[in-house]
């Protein structure tokens, strides 16, 4: 049996997570079951896989949690500080599912116990990669992959032979907003922005697939985690979303990962590897989806790619301060207190007007992390809509 814990089980990766579990259950034990404060939903799951620990990490919803796990002989527990605990029992297998630096402590918290480690929360890769990557190697944990486009990258890259690839392309769905003008993007509402039309995804991921950040992230995930020059990552428009990414090599063979667009294909492939398990997807028909359509993104029309490059190429404290101001910005914009063009606007005045020196521990990433949504939010009063 393989001992799990989901940090974020109440979310959209938390609960594919659950369903292909719950589907094995002979073949798993959960461990520990974290969310933010959806505590009924959090008690629900916990019941259902019988977790020995489920966790809310905001203390104040621990009583009503408390109350549903009454009788169970699940332990319920509260506060951030609990959730890293959690993530501490020593899973054979955890899924960090936690959205945006707030997954950070439980990430590092996790890679002690030299287990498996699921990445979908890409948000500590960016801000704090190589310390990341770096406390993996530490505590002989292992790495895996669950962003489709890195799980993919992740299943045809011969890691063997870093200097034989040549590109990595990364595919984009363009989001909802591939088409639109400019002029009709200043108006969108945020329930236009959380509307992705390949992905049903958290409402933060499916804002930043809107502005394309979710891609500009994902271009520094993907250098953390492969061996490769940030020049040798492309990315290519697939609005398909059925190529999930690809490998090119210096023989100018290309291998390419095509599924479903559904998150229990790559999560499934963490599951079980390196062996393979079942899901309920059923088999593609590519004569239903008929073609496969490529093209470049638009840089003027979506100023997110170019930011994270530029952080990326930066390097130092940059994707950190990007991050942060990401997340300012998007939270704001999902309270109806920012338009949504502003989003990238705040990310670039927060990138102008802050360069402190390269993050070298965990406190300097935390720090540049809290001074530069500091920033953010003074900029994001001076936005009325
Ligand atoms: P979500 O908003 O649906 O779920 C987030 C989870 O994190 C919830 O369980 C929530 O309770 C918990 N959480 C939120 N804030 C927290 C905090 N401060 N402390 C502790 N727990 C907290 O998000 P999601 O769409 O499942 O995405 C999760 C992560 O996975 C993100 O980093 C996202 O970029 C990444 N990701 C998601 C998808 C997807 O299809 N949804 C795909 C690839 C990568
Ligand atoms: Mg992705």
């Amino acid at each position: 049996m393989k001992r799990v814990t989901i940090l974020g089980a109440t979310g959209s990766v938390g609960s594919s997570t659950l369903d292909l579990i719950e589907r094995e259950a002979e073949a798993f034990e959960v461990l520990a079951l974290t969310a933010n404060h959806d505590v009924e939903r959090l008690a629900a799951a916990a019941i259902r896989t019988n977790a020995k620990l489920a966790v809310v990490a905001d203390a104040s919803c621990l009583p009503g949690l408390i109350e549903r796990l009454a009788g169970t002989g699940i332990q319920a527990r509260g506060g951030p500080e609990a959730v890293c605990d959690a993530a501490r029992m020593g899973a054979d297998w955890t899924m960090a599912a936690i959205v945006g630096l707030a997954g950070l402590g439980p990430v590092m918290a996790a890679l002690e116990g030299g287990g498996t480690v699921v990445l979908a929360n890409k948000e500590p890769l960016v801000s704090a990669g190589d310390l990341v990557v770096e406390a993996a190697k530490r505590h002989g944990a292992t790495l895996l992959p669950a962003d489709s486009e890195h799980n993919a990258i992740f299943q045809c890259f011969d890691a063997d032979r870093p200097e034989r690839v040549r590109r990595i392309i990364l595919t984009a769905s363009g989001g909802p907003f591939r088409d639109w003008t400019v002029e009709a993007m200043r108006s969108v509402t945020p329930q236009q922005a959380v509307a992705h039309p390949n992905w049903s995804m958290g409402a933060k991921i499916s804002v930043d697939s809107a502005t394309m950040m979710n891609k500009g992230l994902e271009l520094i995930e993907a250098a953390r985690l492969f061996p490769v020059a940030p020049s040798a990552i492309e990315i290519v428009i697939h609005p398909q979303s059925i190529i999930h990414s690809m490998v090119e090599y210096v023989d100018g063979s290309i291998l390419a990962q095509l599924g479903p667009s559904d998150m229990r294909v790559p999560i499934a492939h963490t599951l079980a590897w390196p062996d393979r398990m079942a899901t309920p997807m059923a088999p593609l028909d590519f004569v239903s989806v008929g073609r496969l359509d490529f093209a470049a993104p638009d840089p003027a029309r979506f100023p997110a790619l170019a930011l994270a490059r530029a952080a990326l190429q930066e390097g130092g404290a940059r994707p950190a301060i990007l991050n942060a101001a990401n997340e300012v910005a998007v939270a704001a914009f999902l309270s109806g207190g920012l338009n949504f063009l502003e989003i990238a606007a705040i990310v670039a005045d927060t990138l102008a007007r802050y360069n402190p020196v390269a993050p070298d521990s965990l406190e300097a990433v935390l720090a540049i992390d809290a001074e530069a949504r500091r920033h953010a939010g003074e900029r994001v009063k001076d936005c009325v809509v």
